[in-house]
C-alpha cells in the first residue's frame, strides 16, 4: 500500500524539552527525517551548522522568505526560524516520516495549511520545573529569561489545538511515547481508509 509520509510536529514551550525528547527519539528511529530549520540566531556553543539549524543572515531569511521557501515561520526572541519547504515535501511525498521541532505560532501555521499533520505537545513536569530548565541552560540573558517564561505561560494555552500531549518527566520514557503516537496514526482507519480501500481492490 502506497503511503504518504506523516508530518509530525513537536511544539510546546521554550524549555519543556522538545530538543532532548527529539533528539532521544531520532537516535533510535532513523527512518525518521528530522527537518533542519534555518535561523538568524546565532550558534550555540556546540551547535552544529546544518545539523542544529542552518544558519543564515536576516536578508537570506528574508529573500527565502518572499521566495516562498519556507512551510511555516517565525520571528520570535528578536530571531527568524523556519521550515525549509521543499525537503519536507519531497520526503513526505515519497513516504518518510518527517519530524519539525518548532515552537507554537508555527505549529499552527502548520495545522492550518497541513490539517493532516499530526501535531503534539510537550509539557514541563511543572511550571517550577519549566523555570529551573530555562535558567540552567545559561545561555540567555536574565531579560531572555524572563520573556521565554513569559512565552511560555501564554503558550500552555494553545493545547486544546493539538491531538497529543506528552508529559516530560523522562526523556526515554517521552521518546517511547512518540514512537506510540506515530504507531497509532499509521493505524488510523480515518487517515488512510481511502489507500486501504483501493490497495485490497486492486488485490482482488
Ligand atoms: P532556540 O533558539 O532555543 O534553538 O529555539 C527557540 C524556539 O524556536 C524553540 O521553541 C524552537 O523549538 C523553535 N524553533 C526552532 N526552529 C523553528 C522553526 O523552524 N520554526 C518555528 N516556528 N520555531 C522553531
Amino acid at each position: 500500500m502506497d503511503r504518504k509520509g506523516l508530518l509530525l510536529v513537536l511544539s510546546g514551550p521554550s524549555g519543556a524539552g522538545k530538543g532532548t525528547i527529539c533528539d532521544k527519539f531520532m537516535q533510535n528511529n532513523k527512518d525518521v527525517l528530522l527537518s533542519v530549520s534555518s535561523t538568524t540566531r546565532k550558534p550555540r556553543e556546540g551547535e552544529i551548522a546544518g545539523v542544529s539549524y542552518n544558519y543564515i543572515t536576516k536578508d537570506e531569511f528574508e529573500t527565502q522568505l518572499k521566495n516562498d521557501g519556507f512551510l511555516e515561520h517565525v520571528h520570535v526572541f528578536e530571531n527568524y526560524y523556519g521550515t525549509p519547504r521543499q525537503s519536507v515535501m519531497d520526503n513526505i511525498e515519497q513516504g518518510t516520516d518527517v519530524l519539525l521541532e518548532i515552537e507554537i505560532v508555527g505549529a499552527m501555521q502548520i495545522k492550518k495549511r497541513f490539517p493532516e499533520a499530526v501535531l503534539i505537545f510537550v509539557l514541563p513536569p511543572s511550571i517550577e520545573e519549566l523555570e529551573s530548565r530555562i535558567h540552567k541552560r545559561g545561555t540567555e540573558t536574565q531579560s531572555q529569561i524572563k520573556l521565554r517564561l513569559e512565552r511560555a505561560l501564554k503558550e500552555m494555552k494553545e493545547i486544546n489545538e493539538y491531538s497529543y500531549f506528552i508529559i516530560n518527566k523522562d526523556v526515554d520514557e517521552s521518546a517511547d511515547y512518540m514512537k506510540c503516537i506515530i504507531k497509532a496514526e499509521k493505524s488510523s482507519v480515518r487517515r488512510y481508509s481511502e489507500e486501504l480501500l483501493d490497495f485490497y481492490k486492486e488485490e482482488k
